[in-house]
């Protein structure tokens, strides 16, 4: 790896700073822009701190995908699709249902 280059990473929040950490401890050189002064209340300012496992699991799982028509029908659940747009996330849902088996 060529250790002279020098890396812009824009956003300072937690990913950004996590992955400027990393890089300055593999001997880039890295220079953070935000739009907004250190510490301005973005995602990371705010979050609840919490580890959350169902956070570490696969979305894409056949489970989930059994409960989808379950989750259209419900005007509480949580997930909601714009009819009209569904033509353009048809590629999206094919990958999404590729992806949902073991080996991926
Ligand atoms: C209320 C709340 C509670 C949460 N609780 C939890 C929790 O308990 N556990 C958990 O794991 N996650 C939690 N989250 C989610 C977590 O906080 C976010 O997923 C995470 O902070 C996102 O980090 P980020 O670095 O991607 O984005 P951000 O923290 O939003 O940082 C993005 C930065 O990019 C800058 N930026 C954006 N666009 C530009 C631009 N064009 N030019 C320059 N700068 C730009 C912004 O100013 C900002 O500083 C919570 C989120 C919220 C809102």
């Amino acid at each position: 790896m060529n250790n002279k280059l020098e890396i812009g990473i824009v956003g300072t929040g937690i990913q950004g700073i996590s992955n400027a950490l990393f890089l300055q401890k593999k001997g880039y050189n890295v220079t953070l822009f935000d739009r907004d002064d250190p510490g301005s209340p973005a995602a990371s300012y705010g979050n609840a701190g919490h580890f959350s496992p169902y956070a570490s699991l696969s979305l894409n799982r056949t489970d989930v995908l059994a409960d989808v028509p379950a989750m259209l029908l419900s005007s509480t659940g949580p997930l909601a699709l714009k009819w009209n747009y569904v033509p353009k996330m048809i590629p999206w849902f094919l990958k999404f249902i590729l992806n949902t088996s073991k080996k991926k």
